[in-house]
């Protein structure tokens, strides 16, 4: 029968090509131990003087701060090769996640077989190279990740707009540039009619459509340029420049009626009305928008489903 050790070892990537002299002179000084799993190996930070090469069962290798293991290493694949190379403690837990056997490889005595075996040094640079490839990936991983949740941070789940707190975050700082431009810009603040009475009449999940689809027409009716918010609950904000207070008026006016015209036969009726505010020279945004909020409120006042300035 064959000693399933030897197939492992025959297939193990540090040993490729390497002669037998060269192996067995290694292979000698390696102890083999088993361990359950659960055992932790190697620790992140503790020095380590030590290869170890799995001959069976699997290992979990965890970088510090990481959130679950980072790779998994199976028989053939070894673990301490970078304190080897740097002489540095181990750079991440190592924890047997079967039972396993290891071989344990002092690092002097790989070093003495490195020094007689140039393929042992190649497979070595080999196995270092993957590791890099593997954490760049792994990088990437996270990077993509924590802009994944930013954006979920800044985004608002119903209707996909950005939410209040990318308005508090882009707006005064987007109408501060307009102004330092000396561009003209205005703020127009919509907010759906008798939206308490369309959830009463239908329920909160058709008002949570309508919502979205009011959210669409805004959307289209608007420049790719136009900042657009959902301020609130049935309320949403748009930042529009080069815009004097008619021309807003008018963007304001084009709002209203394409939100009218979203509903489809059978949809709850669904209005807005729109405050209209032109900045003035310096105003502040927080000042803009109180202005802009006294315009809806009028418009609210005069019957709704309509624009003031
Ligand atoms: P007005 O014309 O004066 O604005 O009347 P209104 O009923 O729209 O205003 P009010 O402020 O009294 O009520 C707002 C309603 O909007 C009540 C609230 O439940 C509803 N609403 C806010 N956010 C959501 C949401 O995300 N989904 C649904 N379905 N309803 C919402
Ligand atoms: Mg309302
Ligand atoms: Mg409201």
């Amino acid at each position: 029968m064959t000693d399933p050790t030897a197939t492992i070892l025959a297939q193990a990537a540090l040993l490729d090509g390497v002669s037998e002299r060269a192996r067995q002179a290694l292979l000698r000084r390696g102890v083999r131990q088993k361990v359950e799993a659960g055992t932790r190996l190697l620790t992140a930070g503790c020095a380590n003087d030590q290869l170890l090469m799995l001959l069976d069962g699997a290992l979990d290798v965890h970088l510090p701060g990481g959130d679950g293991p980072h790779v998994k290493l199976y028989p053939g694949e070894c673990a301490g090769e970078l304190s080897l190379i740097d002489g540095q403690p181990a750079s991440a837990d190592v924890v047997a996640s079967t039972d396993v056997t290891v071989l344990v490889i002092p690092h002097r005595h790989v070093w003495a077989a490195i020094d007689a075996s140039a393929e042992l040094a190649r497979n070595l640079l080999r196995v270092l190279a993957g590791r890099v490839r593997n954490d760049d990936v792994a990088l990437r991983q996270m990077a993509d990740r924590r802009r994944h949740f930013e954006r979920l941070s800044i985004i608002d789940g119903l209707t996909g707009l950005h939410n209040r707190r990318w308005l508090d975050a882009v707006f005064p700082a987007h109408l501060v540039r307009l102004q330092h431009e000396q561009r003209p810009a205005a703020l127009l603040m919509a907010d759906a009619d008798r939206f308490k009475v369309l959830n009463d009449a239908y329920g909160h999940a058709v008002g949570d459509a309508v919502l979205q689809r009011v959210a669409g027409a805004l959307v289209r009716a608007l420049r790719p340029d136009d900042l657009l918010a959902r301020y609130g609950g049935e309320e949403f904000a748009a930042l529009i420049a080069d815009v004097d207070l008619t021309e807003a008026t008018e963007v304001a006016e084009r709002l209203r009626a394409a939100v009218t015209s979203s509903h489809a036969a059978g949809d709850p009726d669904c209005t807005i009305s729109v405050g209209v505010a032109q900045a003035v020279t310096g105003e502040s945004f927080e000042s803009l928008a109180r202005r802009a909020d006294a315009a809806l409120l009028r418009a609210k006042r005069d019957g709704r489903d309509r624009v003031r300035g």
